[in-house]
């Protein structure tokens, strides 16, 4: 008797795609796997990922840790990462033969410094495993047809499987919108996320380079606290703590049509009433020392000089003669800058898109939908992001993997375990 391969079919050839296929195939090595790529080429985005260095993960080991680098998906993550987290992807690579190193920040790079040493790996599994890869295949239409998906090609082919997975990226210009909100799923706003702040004209243009280790910052009127590095550049700001803040205000900044204020604290290890202690001791202990000469390590001098010379402050002022009002604007200055943002640059390093499929709609067992059976998702099509620093990457993974998992599962194996 001539038992049929399952046959299963993943749309997509990234990261979640790739990871959907091996897991899927470890899981059931007898299955049909392909993966259909629209593109040319598979796994672009890992090429050019982290300056082409791919920051594959990052090191938090904690599920419930690791969820909080999550400004959407947090919740159903911290579950998912109990099956697949960080301590899973470097072993998985390790085992493959890839040394990976961390960095002091915490983000996981291939010891090569090469994102090709990630890809190289991804493919090679792929082929050992047999998995099927066709290229310019972009897939236009998903229709269920009795218990199984008939997938219109754009080449007019028709390709039908029982199990498929939507590894799709960001649906930002998917022509497959449309198909899955007929299925009766919900696509939350597709938004940008990861972003610099533009500030045109703003005060500190010719001080582009300069950066500051700890600042505090906060998105006007209603963002979250964000802390980090902060870079000045010739367009605005960037830098961590810029693009957590892009990442967790991202929906009040695109409704404000990312037309907003910042408030920025230079030192962000200090509190405004730290900083009027502070100014105390420097008014008692060093009288005859000039406002210009900086003395906080924490900014660059010709920041310091910058924030005094907006404060209105003679030159030759020193912290005796400093009077009360100036004081309070120098201390305002230090700690809560309001500048004027308008507009967004996309930052070189990493971008994605924040919404997606909701996720109320899927089970995070088995990523499949809760409204068809056989129809599973994973990586960024999901209304799922993280901040910079591999999170991205790690999402696609574990979805991937739990995706591939529950594909691979033969009725056989669901009656065994
Ligand atoms: C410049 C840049 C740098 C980044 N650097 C990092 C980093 O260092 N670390 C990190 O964690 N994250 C990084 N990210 C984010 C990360 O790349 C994404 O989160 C990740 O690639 C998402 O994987 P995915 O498989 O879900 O989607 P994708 O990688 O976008 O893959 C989706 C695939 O599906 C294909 N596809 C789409 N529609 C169809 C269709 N209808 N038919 C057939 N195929 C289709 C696409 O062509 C694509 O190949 C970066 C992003 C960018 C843009």
């Amino acid at each position: 008797m001539v038992v049929e391969r399952e046959k299963l079919i993943i749309i997509g050839g990234g990261a979640a795609g790739f990871f959907t296929a091996i897991s899927a195939a470890e899981k059931n090595p007898s299955a049909d796997i392909t993966i259909l790529e629209r593109g040319t080429t598979v796994l672009r985005k890992v090429k050019v990922s982290g300056g082409g260095r791919c920051n594959v993960t990052h090191n938090c080991f904690d599920p419930m840790e690791l969820s909080k680098h999550y400004p959407r998906g947090s919740r159903e993550l911290r579950s998912a990462f109990h099956h697949w987290q960080p301590k899973d992807t470097i072993e998985w690579f390790e085992k493959k033969g890839i040394k990976t190193k961390t960095e002091r920040d915490g983000r996981i790079f291939p010891v090569s410094n090469q994102s090709q040493t990630i890809i190289d790996c991804l493919k090679q599994s792929i082929r050992k495993l047999g998995i099927s890869i066709q290229l310019n295949q972009r897939v236009c239409d998903i229709v269920k047809e009795n218990d199984k998906w008939k997938l219109h090609l754009a080449s007019g082919n028709t390709v039908t499987a029982k199990k498929v997975c939507l590894a799709l990226g960001s649906l930002k210009e998917s022509k497959i919108l449309d198909q899955l909100r007929k299925l009766g799923h919900t696509i939350h706003p597709l938004i940008p996320s990861l972003f610099a702040f533009n500030l045109p004209n703003h005060p500190l243009k010719d001080l582009s380079g300069l950066s500051v280790q700890n600042a505090r910052i906060q998105t006007i009127p209603k963002g979250k606290t964000q802390s980090g590095p902060l870079l000045i550049t010739h367009r605005g700001l960037s830098g961590p703590a810029i693009l957590k803040a892009s990442a967790w205000d991202a929906k009040q900044l695109a409704e404000a049509n990312y037309k907003f204020e910042v408030s920025i604290n230079w030192l962000g290890s200090h509190s405004p009433q730290n900083l009027t202690d502070h100014f105390k001791i420097l008014r008692m202990e060093h009288p005859t020392l000039r406002i210009t000469q900086n003395p906080f390590t924490e900014i660059p001098k010709r920041l310091w000089s910058r924030i005094v010379s907006l404060s209105q402050i003679e030159k030759d002022t020193t912290w005796a003669h400093l009077s009360r009002e100036k004081s309070f604007d120098l201390q305002n200055n230090l700690s809560a800058m309001r500048l004027q943002v308008d507009g967004k640059t996309t930052n070189k390093d990493e971008f994605v898109t924040c919404g997606g499929i909701c996720l109320r709609e899927i089970d995070f067992r088995k990523m499949e939908s809760t409204l068809h059976e056989g129809l599973f998702f994973a990586g960024e099509c999901l209304n799922i992001d993280g901040i910079t620093g591999g999170f991205n990457f790690q999402a696609a993974w574990t979805t991937g993997s739990i995706a591939g998992q529950a594909m691979g599962k033969t009725i056989s194996s669901e009656t065994s375990s």
